[in-house]
């Protein structure tokens, strides 16, 4: 799963609970943050083949600290705790639902991944793994990406308070991250080292960070002088 992540992002934000939707965007990818790094570090293990899947050149074979239930259990909590100590430091509203919707954005991650991934989820260490193995279906999970982002989309936007401009923005990210997720899927290409995969994962999901941060400032002053 890839763009895929960013739909409970985007249908997590609401008026009420006011979470940043670039906060949302490192949450459901913090997973694979984690994983980049370790991977990066040595600790994690990946191997980037050719027609590993259909959809798909990531065999993590070692994975458990970022990628087992138990560890993403553990790292959900621990986010939930982090966004609410946070919270409260800055003393926003709504700071106690506001981290458990947080912590459950970081845990849609794994959810995600064990439709579209092989079977290389443990359930905890490197053992019992699991996987529905939905990226050996090609066309079906890009339909799936892609429909889940168009949900998560279209829920931001009926949910949330903007400017015209935003909606158009936020539809027009919508666009490029289908466009990105068409280029990983479909277009050819050599496989990468496990090194660069890492670094490539840390800068892609930290651009999109950017862009969903400056999404959320288009039109903003004029919101605040308005109300
Ligand atoms: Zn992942």
């Amino acid at each position: 799963m890839f763009v895929g992540h960013y739909s409970v992002a985007f249908a997590a934000k609401t008026e009420r609970n006011k979470i940043p939707l670039w906060v949302l965007f490192i949450a459901v990818q913090f997973l694979d943050y984690i994983w980049a790094t370790l991977v990066l570090l040595g600790i994690e293990k990946l191997r980037v083949i050719k027609g590993f899947t259909a959809g798909s050149m990531l065999d993590s074979y070692f994975h458990p600290y970022s990628h087992s239930l138990i560890a993403a259990i553990a790292w959900s909590g621990i986010a939930a705790l982090v966004y609410y100590a946070i919270c409260r430091r800055h003393a926003c509203h709504y700071s106690t639902s506001a981290a458990v919707i947080v912590g459950v954005a970081v845990f849609s991650h794994w959810i995600l991944d064990f439709i579209a991934h092989p079977r290389d989820l443990a359930i905890y260490d490197n053992t019992w793994k699991v996987g529905l193995g939905m990226w050996n279906y090609r066309d079906p999970e890009f339909a799936l990406e892609i429909a889940l982002l168009a949900c998560g989309i279209i829920l931001y936007l009926s949910r949330n308070v903007m400017p015209a401009w935003r909606k158009v923005a936020a539809i027009g990210f919508g666009v490029g991250l289908t466009i990105i997720q068409i280029g990983d899927t479909y277009v050819p290409r050599d496989a990468l080292t496990d090194k660069a995969t890492a670094m490539g994962v840390w800068i892609f999901y930290t651009l999109f960070v950017a862009v969903a941060f400056f999404l959320e400032k288009i039109g903003r002053r004029r919101q605040i002088n308005a109300s």
